[in-house]
């Protein structure tokens, strides 16, 4: 195994609801697969008995961006790789990284990481029955707003930027469409009818969805319309790897990275000599392998949107889970878009929000996001890739 490199296996001990399949679990015999590529150590998780579990859990793991040890070097030898401790969280694979040679840090950080992830998907699941959320869902269509907490309105409140500065390509309000096509379990096998996706999409809409935030430190929800309901798995995450991240500077700690599902932020360097955190994008067609490597600045964050990550089968055809709300259909035409911002959640949002929106378009709204790049990956052969004037792969 990689020295450096831990797997914490306790964490991937025990059950593990699978969202995407209706909960089947899937956490069982994990192992560490770190191999050495050009110098550049890539860090790797695989599940032996995937193929048949989950297949859509076996590609969202393989999505999260790949980790890499900067290949700077210190006093002429190759720098020893990060440490990272893993474990499974939001029906993903989270990491937290620091310099090696840190056992104890790397422990206090994911011990930090681990409990705001954790606090997170107890208020924004929609796989928790008593999730925050889920109580503003199971209200949809009574006008009295439903208390929620912070974390919730502020999660919101971004969703509502991006789906207006978007036009509506981000939508909080999807819910009813991925249940419809077949995201959320159930007995779909072909796609919906038109006259279905229109029905549903009478149900969705982020204009239907009313903030009260008349008192800021009792904020409340409602949802206009009978059956709506909100699905924040395009933008919670970020928010929780910015919240995470907030901690562990409060904390007074340095020189980390922090990882949930290919949702990054990264403090300071991974060790002595080295430039800063390298991570790599993947090739969306070859997903062992990078399309090259982006290094991190301070407090820079990076977030991944692709087709390869969670998808579903009907009639033979593969839809990835991201929709275009304006035609209620699955986007297709577009790989990946990988995303790097100041902070976590607008990565998040906007790797959703561009994927939907694809390169003509998405291009003219990412000019009004400073400090934000994206790259896409076009689905099509050979590999296209367009790229915004600032992304540089570094
Ligand atoms: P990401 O991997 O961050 O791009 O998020 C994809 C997830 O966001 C999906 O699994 C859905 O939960 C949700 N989602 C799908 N389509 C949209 C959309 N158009 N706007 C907002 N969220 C979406
Ligand atoms: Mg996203």
């Amino acid at each position: 195994m990689n020295e450096g490199y831990t797997l914490d296996t306790q964490d991937f001990a025990g059950q593990h609801e699978d969202p995407d399949t209706g909960g089947r679990t899937f956490c069982a015999g994990w192992v560490a697969r770190p191999d050495s590529r050009n110098g550049i150590q890539v860090v790797s998780i695989a599940h032996p008995s995937i193929a048949s579990a989950s297949r859509s859990a076996a590609a969202r793991l393989l999505a999260a961006i790949l980790l890499l040890a900067a290949s700077g070097c210190a006093g002429g030898k190759p720098a020893p790789p990060p440490q990272s401790l893993q474990w499974l969280c939001m029906g993903t694979a989270a990491a937290v990284s620091a310099p090696a040679g840190q056992p104890a840090r790397v422990k206090r950080l994911r011990e930090t990481v681990g409990a705001v992830f954790a606090e997170i998907e107890r208020d924004l699941s929609i796989f928790l029955t008593n999730s925050v959320l889920n109580a503003v869902n199971a209200a949809a269509g009574d006008p009295t707003p439903v208390p929620v907490n912070t974390h919730v309105a502020a999660v919101l409140r971004h969703a509502l930027d991006v789906a207006e500065a978007g036009g509506g390509a981000f939508d909080p309000t999807v819910g009813p469409l991925m249940t419809l096509w077949g995201f959320r379990g159930g007995p779909v096998s072909h796609p919906p009818a038109a006259a279905a996706i229109a029905e549903t999409r009478e149900r969705v809409g982020w204009r239907h969805v009313r903030m009260d935030l008349s008192d800021p430190a009792a904020p409340a929800v409602a949802l206009a319309l009978p059956g709506m309901r909100l699905d924040l798995g395009g933008i919670a995450k970020g928010y929780a790897v910015d919240l995470a991240y907030d901690r562990l500077r409060a904390a007074g700690e340095t020189d980390f990275l922090i990882n949930l599902g290919g949702n990054l932020r990264a403090h300071g360097v991974p060790g002595a000599g080295r430039t800063g955190w390298r991570i790599g994008v993947r090739d969306p067609f070859h997903t062992d392998r990078m399309l090259g490597t982006v290094v991190l600045r301070e407090g820079e964050a990076a977030a991944t949107s692709g087709n390869y990550e969670r998808f579903v089968v009907l009639d033979g055809v593969r839809y990835a889970h991201i929709i275009d709300p304006r035609s209620g259909r699955p986007v297709i035409g577009v790989a990946g878009v990988t995303v790097i911002a100041p902070t976590a959640v607008q990565a998040d949002a906007l790797s959703t929000t561009l994927f939907v929106l694809g390169p003509d378009a998405g291009l003219r709204l990412l000019a009004g996001f400073p400090g934000c790049q994206a790259l896409w990956v076009l689905d099509e052969q050979p590999v296209r890739t367009v790229a915004s004037p600032g992304f540089r792969m570094r």
